[in-house]
Formats: structure tokens, sequence, C-alpha cells
């Protein structure tokens, strides 16, 4: 079982990977701390270990909060520890992380920093700050664009349609109005705008699958000639990398 929670402070999400059988508690980018709290206290939960997806602040600040001693191991990747700290366990891609009948995989997708990581399971993507609703991670704090081109072309677009996306912030309105720019008579990406319009007036959180994305992520559609015809600036003949690069420049300024 896993639970979206959204931080008091803002934009942030933290999940929690649970067994009601166990009681056991696995904490993705504990930041919000007192939904994680309120949470672990009401399902009577104890964290047995704390994954973070990269080593930015707002995504490792409650390490020490929800580390209870010895009992609780802090995992990241091992590119990551010098941002983290201390890690009990150094992850590296393909590793699998399990709690109780949950298993997660790791998938490391440097860009956004070179430490970032994904983690997969049957039913959904946790994208930390590398994929979001409609857009990806900034690569200005450490990052780098060319890997993110490449994390999210050879290992993120492949993964199955179905799967859930769960990111590390909610930045879906703004991102879908930067996809509206260049695809204005675009249903699909309207219907998505209206959709997470209404989530805010039912304090829901805005969802969406990797099938979604393929249709309306300009991220996810470097190479769709449609779009690519509607961009000005570009190359003759642009590469994927051409378009991507394009569009993170225009969406940093954005
Ligand atoms: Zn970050």
């Amino acid at each position: 079982m896993i639970k979206r929670l959204r931080s008091e402070y803002g934009d942030n999400y933290s999940y929690v990977i649970y067994s009601e059988n166990s009681g056991e508690a696995g904490l993705v980018d504990p930041v919000s701390t007192k939904a994680v709290r309120r949470f672990l206290s009401r399902n009577s939960l104890r964290p047995v270990w704390i994954v973070n997806t990269h080593g930015h602040g707002d995504h490792t600040g409650a390490n020490q909060e929800f580390a209870l001693g010895s009992e609780t191991e802090i995992y990241g990747h091992v590119k990551a520890a010098g941002q983290i700290g201390k890690l009990d366990r150094k992850l590296r891609d393909g590793d699998i992380i399990e709690l109780g009948e949950e298993r997660l995989e790791v998938i490391h997708t440097p860009g956004h920093t070179p430490g970032s990581i994904c983690l997969k399971s049957s039913d959904y993507l946790i994208s930390g700050d590398t994929l979001f609703l409609a857009g990806c991670g900034n690569t200005s704090f450490g990052g780098n664009t060319k890997q993110l081109y490449q994390s999210i072309k050879n290992k993120l677009r492949p993964l199955p349609d179905r799967l859930k996306l769960l990111p590390g912030h909610d930045y879906a309105l703004k991102n879908l109005k930067f996809a509206r720019k260049f695809e204005p008579d675009s249903e699909i990406i309207q219907q998505k705008i209206d959709y997470v319009k209404g989530t805010k007036v039912s304090n829901k959180e805005p969802e969406s699958i990797l099938g979604e994305e393929k249709r309306y992520n300009p991220f996810f559609r470097f190479d769709n000639l449609n779009l690519i015809g509607k961009l000005e600036g570009l190359p003759d003949s642009p590469t994927g990398w051409d378009v991507f690069k394009h569009f993170r420049q225009l969406r940093n300024s954005w």
C-alpha cells in the first residue's frame, strides 16, 4: 500500500509505503512532517527505512526526525551520499527495496542531480524531481541536462503506460500551461488543465499515468514531428536532444 502526502509548506510530496499486517513503513522523501507523523501514528506504523530520491534539502530535511535510532535505515543513491549524509544502504541501478510484499526497483536517473533515482513498483513510478506531471526536473542545482535527457529517453519513457506517476512536487498546472503554449489547440492538454483545476476545488491530488504523459508532456515528446513542426529556433532536422534542450531552456525562463 502507498499513501501520498502533501507538505504543509507547499508543493512537496512525501510517500509512505506500508504493510498493515506488519505495521512497518518505508518513507520516501518524508518532508511533509506533520502529515507523515499523523499518518504513521493513526495507522500505528513504524518506519523501517527512509529513501531519498536525491540529496536536495527539500527532500532530505526531515530524515533525522523520522529515523528512530538503529531501527530506521536511511537509503540513497551512492552518488547522493555526499548530500544526504551517512547512508545505511548505498543504492545502485537495479537494486530492489522491499517492504512486506511490496518490491521497489531502483532506477538511477541522473540529470536533476547525479544521484537522482526513481522507484518502480508493478503499479507506480515514484519519480522524485526527475519527472513531473507534464514536466521534468530542472538542472540548475548541480544537474546536467544531457544526462536528464538520456535518463528520460532511455529509462523512463520505455516504461509501461499503466504506471501511475508519483512525482516529488506538484507543478502540474504550471507545466500544463507551458505545454499548451506550443499546442494551443490540443484537446488532451486542455482536458488535463480542466481536470487539475477541478482537483484543487475538490482538495484531491492531480493524478496521471505514464501513458498520458506520453501524450502531453513535452519532455516525453522530443521526437514528435507534429510538435517539432510548431517550434521555432531549432536547427534543421533537429535531434531529440536539440528539442529536449530547447524545451528545458524555455521552461527555465518561463
Ligand atoms: Zn530537487
